[in-house]
């Protein structure tokens, strides 16, 4: 497969440390087992996520010297307004300090709605699949949210174009099941992180919207990944081959009435997020009194003047055609130098990671050892690279009976951040991961000498058995 080489060059850099193998296991020790414990001085390539870790342009670098601190009404505020309007054609705009502080102030104004205008009385949220922290808005809220992904999403071998795609007739049921005026509002998430970054088509959307329509339902896009959705759009679904990226982005917007973005994703920013509103006022002001107890005043939303500005500028840049060919093809290309050696991986891969798949490369590894954990720390080993577990660890016990749940798939997920490493670094990941494989028989499960009650993937600690 070809290489796509950088549509930019390199004006500053930032020196990583090399560090031997000894280093490595001394600081992985020190660690208890668990990269998210590593001091990132001690990682050589860190792909544990690519959110706020992409690289900012020069242009965008300059905006943060035309930061317009002004507590109210910043120009910098007018200038992401009116990005906004070019590319959703969303009329109202707030800022929040990232995606999640989005999605807690425009939450539980829907679910007020659902109980004041269409006479519901328990909150469900439904979504092709829901962002974790997005569940978590919805469930702190009172509310249920139900996931309707295509069935395809979570077979790892087959090749489907659409993995982020909503089963429609499971949506349509789902509605009926509960009852359309207890619908608060249908989350179309682009692209769909949790089954890695996979593409939702055009076709899909409008369709999801039909529905939604017809029974007077809402329509929030989670904005992430826009521009790499609308890459995939241009690549796969027919009609589409000669469209700009700005008129599939625009066409996608379409297809919503608001949408929550963290803006640590496609618009290359290191920390911000939005809640922009087509042109339903009423929400608007709901979301903006929410806004200045949770996030700060209706015009900067936890963001510095500068920091908009950065944004501003970064939504131009992430829907940069060179730009987004070059990256989706850099994901592809480690994906397929992984392939071609035999590594099992999530195909085709989506549009910010590959996922390797740990059981197949473990299968001596039970479950509740955490293999796609211990092929993390061999990686890390081997090379100084950090990947992320998604898998049993992540999954946790059950409630009811505490016992390790075993996760349907065990994976290594390699988030690659945007603009940050070169083609030569996916070079030397795929090495590594390929040596790793050869010797993988004898790698060793984990235990715990250390489980927190929740969320205990961040912090916990292991002994290798
Ligand atoms: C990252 C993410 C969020 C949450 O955004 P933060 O900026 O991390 O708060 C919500 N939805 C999706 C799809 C995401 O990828």
């Amino acid at each position: 497969m070809k290489r796509i080489p950088e549509p930019f060059r390199i004006k500053m850099v930032e020196p990583i440390k090399m560090t031997t193998f000894s280093d490595r296991q001394q600081a992985l020790k020190e660690a208890g087992y668990n990269p998210f414990l590593l001091r990132s001085d001690d990682v050589y390539i860190d792909l544990l996520t690519d959110s706020g870790t992409g690289a900012m342009s020069d242009n965008q670098w300059a905006g943060l010297m035309l930061g317009d601190e002004s507590y109210a009404g910043s120009r910098n505020y007018y200038n992401l307004c009116a990005a906004v309007e070019h590319f959703f054609g969303y009329s109202l705009t707030v800022p929040a300090h990232q995606g999640r502080g989005a999605e807690q102030i425009l939450f539980p104004a829907l679910i007020e709605r659902m109980r004041q205008v269409r006479g519901g009385t328990t909150p469900v949220f439904i979504s092709n699949y829901h962002f974790d922290t997005t569940a978590g808005h919805i469930e702190l809220n009172g509310g249920t949210a139900v996931n309707v992904v295509t069935p395809e999403a979570f077979d790892t071998t087959t090749p489907y174009d659409w993995k982020g795609n909503f089963d429609l007739d499971k949506l349509q049921t789902t509605i009926d099941h509960y009852g359309a005026q207890n619908i608060c509002a249908i989350t179309t998430t682009v692209t769909c992180n949790s089954s890695g970054g996979q593409p939702v088509s055009m076709a899909n959307m409008r369709a999801v919207y039909e529905i939604a329509s017809r029974h007077d339902i809402p329509v929030v896009i989670d904005s992430a990944r826009y521009c790499e959705n609308a890459y995939f759009i241009k690549q796969r679904e027919a009609g589409y081959a000669d469209a700009t990226i700005l008129d599939i982005i625009r066409e996608m917007y379409q297809y919503g009435d608001m949408l929550t973005m963290s803006a640590k994703k496609d618009p290359m920013v290191n920390i911000g997020g939005l809640c922009c509103i087509r042109d339903h006022e009423e929400l608007f002001q709901a979301v903006r009194t929410r806004c200045v107890p949770m996030e700060g005043f209706v015009t900067y939303g936890g963001m510095a003047g500068r920091d908009m500005e950065a944004l501003a500028r970064g939504l131009y840049e992430a829907a940069n055609e060179d730009f987004l060919h070059y990256r989706i093809s850099q994901v592809a290309y480690l994906g397929e130098r992984l392939r071609e050696a035999g590594i099992p991986i999530q195909y085709p891969t989506g549009g910010h990671a590959v996922f390797v798949d740990a059981a197949k490369i473990l299968p001596h590894i039970p479950a509740d050892q955490f293999p796609a954990q211990v092929l993390c720390n061999e990686l890390y080993l081997e090379a100084g690279i950090r990947a992320v577990e998604i898998g049993s660890l992540l999954l946790g016990r059950d409630p009811q009976t505490g016992v390790q749940k075993a996760a349907e798939l065990e994976l290594m997920r390699l988030t690659i951040p945007r603009r940050v490493y070169t083609n030569d670094h996916m070079d030397y990941i795929a090495d590594a991961i390929i040596a790793l494989a050869k010797r993988a028989s004898c790698f060793k499960g984990l235990e715990f000498t250390y489980e927190p009650p929740v969320l205990r993937h961040f912090t916990a600690k292991f002994r290798p058995l």
